[in-house]
Order: C-alpha cells, then sequence, then structure tokens
C-alpha cells in the first residue's frame, strides 16, 4: 500500500449506523443527489461567506457552483463544488464520526419497530451523506480546504469497516464526490432521471448546478431576494413553475419574518378557482424548503385548511433538512409559523379588499367558499373573516359584492335585523314571494346560494348587534302591514277564509295566517318561530333520509284578487269544489316554488279542473 495512504478505523458506533443505512434505509434511495447537493451549497455559502469577510481564502475568484457528471457507460455519479472543502482533520471528524449524540440509538429504535426506517429521517441527524451508500459500495471524495495553504486529500472508504486518507496532487478549492452505482441502482446515471430528481429537491438552491455541463436550476429562490428587486415576469415565471398553473398569479405576498421564528415565504392567489373544489386534489399548496432545498411538498400544517388555496413556499432556517412527516405535523415551530402566515395572509386579503376591490372581488368569487368554511375551522380569526365575506344582495345586483359593514351601513335607523334568503340558487331566490315587501320598502336582503353558507351562517347568527334573520321566518317584525297597493278583505271575512283554509289543509300546514309580507303574490309559506329556514331543512335531509322537514305556515294574501274572489264564492255548497280545489292548488303553487312539491301528479289535475272551469264558455 501507498504509505501516503493512512488507515482509519470507524467507530463502532459508525458501524453500526452504516450498516444500518445500507441495509434498512432503502425506501428513497433517490434522496442520495439531495444530500449531495445540500452539503455542497452548504460548502459553497461557506466559502461565499468566508469570501466577504477573509482576504486570505485560496482561489477569491472560483465561481461558485455545482457540477454534477454522469458518466453513463461506467456509471460513475460525480458531484463537485468550489466551495468551503475540507482538511485532513475535517474528513476525519466530519465525514467519519456521528455529529449527533443519541442519533445511532434513535435509528435503531425505529429500524426494530418499523423494519425499514424512511430515508427522509437520515438527514436529520448529519449523516445524510452515508444515504449515498444506498446506491454504491465505494464512495471517493476528493477535497482541498479553502486555507491558503491548505493540501489536497483523498477519502475513501466502502462503508463497512474503515476509510482510508491519502493527499494527492494539489487540485482546486472545494470537494468532488464520485462512486460507481450498483448495477441496480444504474439509472441514477440517466440525465434525465437525475434531472428531475433536481427539479424536485434542489430546483432553488442558490447556485448554479450544472448536469454534464446543461445548466439545471433556472428559478432562483426568489423568496430570498429584496422585495423590490423582484420583477413581476419573474414572479409569473415562479408562480407557474411551482404551481403547475399556465396563468398568471391575480397576486403575490412577500413575507420575511426574523426574531423567535424566522422565515421567508412567498404566495400567491392563483388567479382562477381549480375545476374541483374541495376534493382531495393533487394541487400543491405550500411548499416546505430549508435554506433554499426542497423539504415537502404541500406542507400539510403550514396552513389552515381554508387558505389551502394559496400557493408558494416557505423556507424557514429553523429546521433541519430532510425532517421527517411526524416533526413536521407535531411541531410547535410549524405551528407558530402556522399562525404568523394566517395573520399575514389575511391583512393581505384585508388591505386587497381595501385598496383593490377588483382583485378581492375576483378572490372572493373564485375561493370565497373556502374563506366561509374557516368560520368553523378558526375561531382566533372568526371576526376577521366574518368582514371579508361578501354576498350578492337584493340591492347589489348580480356579480356584485357587499360586505356585512356595506349593508349595515346603508341600513336605515328604525331597521333591528339583517335579512337574508337562502335558496339552492338565485333564480330561485328571485322566485321566492317571501321578497316582495322587502323589494318594496327597498330593504336590502341578502342573498345565500352557495352551497356552503347553509353551513356557515349558523356561525354567524348577530354582526355589530343585529341578528340575521332568514326572510322566511313567520317571525319578522314588519314595520309596515300594508305593503299590498290593493285593500285588504275585512276582517270578519278574512278569519271566515283563514278557516276554511286551516279545514281543507289539515295537518299539511302548522298554522294559516293574514300576511303581511306579500304584494303581489296571493299565498306563500313561512316558517314557524322555531322551525329551521328551508335550505337548512334541506341540509338536514342531504344528512338524515329519515329527517321530515317541519310544516310550514300558510300566509295568504288577503289585498290579493284570487283570495278575494274566493270569499266571494264562500257560502255557496255548489262553489265547495272550487273552494278546495284553489285552496290546494295555492298551498301546492308554494310548495312548487319552494322545491317541495312531492306529488305534481295532483297538482296537475286540480289545475286542470280549475282550468276547465275557467274555459267554459258561460
Ligand atoms: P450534515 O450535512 O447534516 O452535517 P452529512 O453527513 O451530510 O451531515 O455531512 C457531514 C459533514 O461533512 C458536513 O457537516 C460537512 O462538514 C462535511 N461535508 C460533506 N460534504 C461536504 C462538501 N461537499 N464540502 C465540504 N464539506 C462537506
Amino acid at each position: 500500500m501507498n504509505i501516503n495512504v493512512q488507515e482509519h478505523e470507524f467507530k463502532a458506533e459508525m458501524k453500526q449506523l452504516l450498516n444500518l443505512i445500507i441495509h434498512s434505509l432503502y425506501t428513497h434511495p433517490e434522496v442520495f443527489i439531495r444530500e449531495l447537493v445540500s452539503n455542497a451549497s452548504d460548502a459553497l455559502s461557506k466559502a461565499r461567506f468566508r469570501r466577504l469577510t477573509d482576504s486570505e481564502i485560496l482561489e477569491p475568484e472560483a465561481e461558485l457552483k455545482i457540477n454534477i457528471h454522469l458518466d453513463k457507460e461506467n456509471k460513475i455519479f460525480t458531484i463537485e463544488d468550489s466551495g468551503i472543502g475540507m482538511s485532513d482533520d475535517d474528513l476525519i471528524t466530519q465525514l467519519g464520526t456521528i455529529a449527533k449524540s443519541g442519533t445511532l440509538e434513535f435509528l435503531k429504535k425505529v429500524a426494530e419497530e418499523q423494519k425499514s426506517i424512511d430515508a427522509q429521517l437520515i438527514g436529520q441527524f448529519g449523516v445524510g451523506f452515508y444515504s449515498v451508500f444506498m446506491v454504491t459500495d465505494e464512495i471517493t471524495v476528493e477535497t482541498r480546504s479553502a486555507n491558503q495553504d491548505s493540501k489536497s486529500y483523498r477519502w475513501k472508504s466502502n462503508g463497512e469497516e474503515r476509510f482510508t486518507i491519502e493527499e494527492i496532487d494539489q487540485r482546486s478549492r472545494g470537494t468532488k464526490i464520485y462512486f460507481k452505482l450498483k448495477e441496480e441502482h444504474s439509472s441514477y446515471c440517466e440525465d434525465w432521471k437525475v434531472k428531475s430528481i433536481l427539479k424536485k429537491y434542489s430546483n432553488f438552491v442558490d447556485f448554479p448546478v450544472t448536469v454534464n455541463n446543461e445548466d439545471i436550476n433556472t428559478v432562483s429562490a426568489l423568496w430570498h431576494r429584496k422585495k423590490e428587486e423582484i420583477k413581476q415576469d419573474e414572479l409569473d415565471e415562479f408562480y407557474k413553475f411551482i404551481s403547475n398553473d399556465t396563468n398568471t398569479p391575480l397576486a403575490h405576498l412577500h413575507v420575511s419574518i426574523e426574531g423567535n421564528i424566522n422565515f421567508k415565504s412567498l404566495l400567491f392567489i392563483p388567479e382562477n378557482a381549480p375545476p374541483t373544489m374541495f376534493q382531495d386534489s393533487k394541487e400543491k399548496s405550500v411548499s416546505l424548503y430549508s435554506k433554499r432545498v426542497f423539504i415537502q411538498d404541500d406542507a400539510k400544517d403550514l396552513l389552515p385548511d381554508y387558505l389551502k388555496f394559496i400557493r408558494g413556499v416557505v423556507d424557514t432556517e429553523d429546521i433541519s433538512l430532510n425532517v421527517s412527516r411526524e416533526f413536521t405535523q407535531n411541531s410547535p415551530l410549524m405551528n407558530k409559523m402556522k399562525n404568523v402566515l394566517t395573520g399575514k395572509i389575511l391583512t393581505w386579503f384585508e388591505e386587497l379588499a381595501e385598496n383593490d376591490k377588483t382583485k378581492f372581488n375576483t378572490l372572493f368569487k373564485n375561493f370565497g367558499a373556502y374563506l366561509k368554511l374557516g368560520l368553523n375551522q378558526d375561531f382566533t380569526n372568526k371576526s376577521r373573516l366574518i368582514e371579508l365575506i361578501r354576498f350578492e344582495t337584493s340591492v347589489t345586483g348580480q356579480g356584485n359584492y357587499s360586505s356585512f359593514n356595506d349593508y349595515v351601513n346603508k341600513m336605515s335607523a328604525d331597521q333591528t335585523e339583517i335579512y337574508y334568503i337562502n335558496a339552492d340558487n338565485r333564480d330561485r331566490i328571485l322566485r321566492n314571494p317571501n321578497l316582495e315587501y322587502f323589494n318594496k320598502k327597498g330593504i336590502e336582503v341578502i342573498y345565500l346560494f352557495d352551497p356552503v353558507d347553509v353551513f356557515t351562517i349558523p356561525y354567524i347568527n348577530d354582526y355589530k348587534g343585529k341578528q340575521l334573520k332568514s326572510i322566511d321566518k313567520s317571525d319578522i317584525d314588519f314595520k309596515d302591514d300594508s305593503a299590498g297597493s290593493d285593500e285588504k278583505l275585512n276582517k270578519d271575512i278574512s278569519t271566515a277564509l283563514i278557516e276554511k283554509f286551516k279545514q281543507v289543509l289539515g295537518d299539511k300546514v302548522e298554522d294559516v295566517c293574514e300576511s303581511v309580507r306579500l304584494v303581489d303574490s296571493p299565498a306563500t309559506l313561512v316558517v314557524g318561530k322555531q322551525g329551521f329556514d328551508p335550505q337548512m331543512e334541506k341540509m338536514m335531509q342531504m344528512l338524515d333520509k329519515d329527517y321530515t322537514a317541519s310544516k310550514r305556515i300558510l300566509e295568504i294574501n288577503t289585498s290579493h284578487k284570487i283570495i278575494k274572489n274566493l270569499s266571494l264564492l264562500m257560502g255557496s255548497d255548489s262553489n265547495e269544489h272550487i273552494i278546495n280545489d284553489s285552496i290546494e292548488t295555492l298551498y301546492d303553487s308554494a310548495m312548487l316554488l319552494e322545491g317541495y312539491l312531492k306529488a305534481p301528479q295532483d297538482f296537475i289535475k286540480r289545475m286542470n279542473n280549475l282550468l276547465e272551469i275557467a274555459t267554459t264558455s258561460k
């Protein structure tokens, strides 16, 4: 053996560790590329820093970069950086021992419990370099440290008992690592494969990375640049890259937090809603990075569910590279970041709502349903979410929005409640006779036809001390009881007629009474004081097949021609048939409008009877 070559034996604990890595940690061998690039990137960052602080650094002009060379024929993988390099001491201490105490015990325990350790865990313990032994039997490292008088060394090991170090001819500053891939892992010499792994994990590494001389990481870590220096088209480009969206984003937010927790973040609101809302789609939300190196796609715990439509990246120096899923799911640090991010995002929305209404309306149109769902997910921010929620109303017209605040500001002094109407769709709302009074009196009514509204309105209850009230409820405080333009029936006649209605309809209705709210329609159904509004009942029926909707109160408009005519027909037995059919038909029509009519055949039969009478020439 060359007298230059010194043999070192791995410490017992290191041997066990290597054994574990090689035999148990094979679930994601591809991570070896990320580990190598990340080490190279760290070494380059250190060189960059040293260059700024030490004029004596070796080769101060050397370009800071990472070159990967794939020799397909011989199956040799080589990665080279012009970073800080290692001295012979470094090679022994950094590459020959386990940096953190307890690592071995921990990994052993995991290996026992899970049979095979998820390789995601490796980097957490400062042993990432050894993941290379998953794909090779022998690693060679050639390196020269950045000290002026440094020498160059070669470190070599088969990852079993020993490693060797020898001095070699002077090379340039930095480190070159190469190894022959095991047969079953020879695909890591394929350009396309390595490139796609690099795109996934190392696309935003701060230094140029080349594979066989081709530049790979074209997109820089924009979130580390100063806000003012980032150009719009860079942002657009970046957004498209991370979101797989072909459109430019609606808006972006740059967050930089320093102090107790440290992270930088670049967030985007997509211009368009995803085609399938709320489904567990493959869309990525926010990805987690540590020092520009990709850690996790769609880090579930960085944002509350109702903000999952946001796209972007969060990069923190506070977690180590390669943390496990378990860590990100339970860590107080992630929780803090989530709270800070949520607050920042809500402020961002509030500013958009204030300063750029068009953008905010687009945001709300596409993602408002998410925000509404936030009401029962995020108690801390509930009042902020209520302020952000928008509705169409009887005053705004289609496609325009009002907030609760707008609504309350427009209320007349004597209005004590906030009125809304719920239905499956806008058309059904417009057809509802219960709106007549409000339209006639110019009282604004909030239109709720988004399916999620039934789940969210109950969480609001009141706004600024004003109760939210469905206009389908019977107990509305009508200030004016003469909305209809024509004169009403006199009291005695209407009482008798109402009795007749009750008799005919029997237990189909809870009650029949004279209406104040109707202007143009003869009759309408409302919900008793204790009942749910109709939309809520539909939801209950969806959830529980046996649920029966509560009975309605039928209100009749005693200034309406049909009702007046009916009162005139009363008192003669020969008219009994017409009166009964008319009453049933009025009730069925009201049910039809609400979407509740169960037996259209009976309805049509009665209708035809009445038509026959109407069309009989006198
Ligand atoms: P970690 O990177 O988590 O510390 P590794 O096992 O990946 O753990 O690496 C061990 C150490 O080896 C690093 O901390 C670093 O000091 C040294 N090292 C690895 N790769 C390089 C490199 N390309 N240039 C300089 N030093 C390196």
